[in-house]
């Protein structure tokens, strides 16, 4: 079998493009929708992916704001930040980059920022909504690989789906996605034991570790569908996903590459949250 590859460039392009519809109708009402994305040091990749995202913005037709403060700022200076952009009216998102320098609080920082700003969906209150089935804002990640599954029309109700990775911001998530949508889930970690005989009975596989490769054909249930979320640079530069695409798509039905897979959903859904926080608070104007 050669699996299909499921195309996260062309999609996000689809949602963007509907993205940009709905600024041009807010904007229209007087509204242009505002994210600030605020990074903290010189970490090379979150200098991209701040650069994407604000890029991505402006060819959205939204307002974006970057603030960068240098890697020795005190904690209290990010939260006086936030505190500015939580009272800002014309920002309806407030995204902080992460990883923050070790010597900052990140759980205090992010329940900082106001939950109906947060279109990240990493706030307490936003992850309760969630795990209680009331979602605000739905992280972005998990977010766009719940899109790109229902563009493939993969049917969720009844599946076995099986994380790998347990993190806050997309294993967990993830899970309680794939749970809303009638799925059985299995969420590993590195305490998992045998992880092959988790990952062979999914049928919807979705891997976030940051183990390039870890992930092979071997471990894979013949017609699976594979969503590789792992973003890792290899010795010569290049970019490679958590699976091992080469025997994975020997053995699955679908699968996401690496680049131009999840990475792309990413920022297009970041999109989508922001422009429906702008519509929220539209809605409460009138
Ligand atoms: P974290 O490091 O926060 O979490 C990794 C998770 O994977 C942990 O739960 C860890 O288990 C688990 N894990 C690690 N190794 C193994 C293993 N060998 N077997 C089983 N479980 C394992 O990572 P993130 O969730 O932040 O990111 C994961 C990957 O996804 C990274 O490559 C990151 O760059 C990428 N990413 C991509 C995005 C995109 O837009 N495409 C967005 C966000 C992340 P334990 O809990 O036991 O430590």
């Amino acid at each position: 079998m050669t699996a299909r590859i499921i195309d996260g460039k062309a999609l996000s392009a689809t949602i963007k493009a509907e993205v940009a519809k709905r600024v041009e109708q807010l904007k229209e009402a007087g509204t242009t929708p505002g994210l600030a994305v605020v990074l903290v040091g010189e970490d090379a990749a979150s200098q991209v992916y701040v650069r994407n995202k604000i890029a991505a913005c402006e060819k959205a037709g939204l307002h974006s704001r970057n603030i960068h403060l240098a890697i020795d700022a005190p904690e209290e200076q990010l939260l006086d930040v936030v505190r500015d952009l939580n009272r800002d009216d014309t920002i309806h998102g407030i995204l902080v980059q992460l990883p923050l320098p070790a010597h900052m609080n990140a759980a205090r920082v992010i329940e900082t920022i106001s939950a109906q700003k947060d279109v990240d969906g990493f706030h307490v209150s936003n992850a309760g909504r969630l795990m209680t089935g009331r979602p605000l804002f739905r992280p972005c990640t998990p977010y766009g690989i719940m899109k790109m599954l229902e563009s493939e029309k993969v049917v969720l109700r009844g599946a076995e789906a099986v994380i790998v990775g347990a993190s806050n911001i997309v294993g967990k998530p993830m899970a309680l996605l794939l749970l809303a949508a009638g799925a059985t889930i299995t969420l590993c970690n590195t305490k998992t034991r045998d992880l092959a005989a988790q990952t062979r009975r999914a049928d919807v596989l979705v891997v976030a570790t940051g183990k390039p490769g870890m992930i092979t054909g071997d471990m894979i249930k013949p017609g699976a569908v594979i969503i590789d979320v792992g973003i890792n640079r290899r010795a010569d530069g290049k970019l490679t996903g958590d699976v091992d695409f080469e025997s994975a798509s020997q053995v699955a039905s679908a699968i996401t590459p690496v680049p131009g897979g999840v990475g792309p959903m990413t920022i297009a859904m970041l999109l989508v949250n922001t422009v429906e926080a702008a519509e929220r608070n539209a809605a409460t104007l009138v």
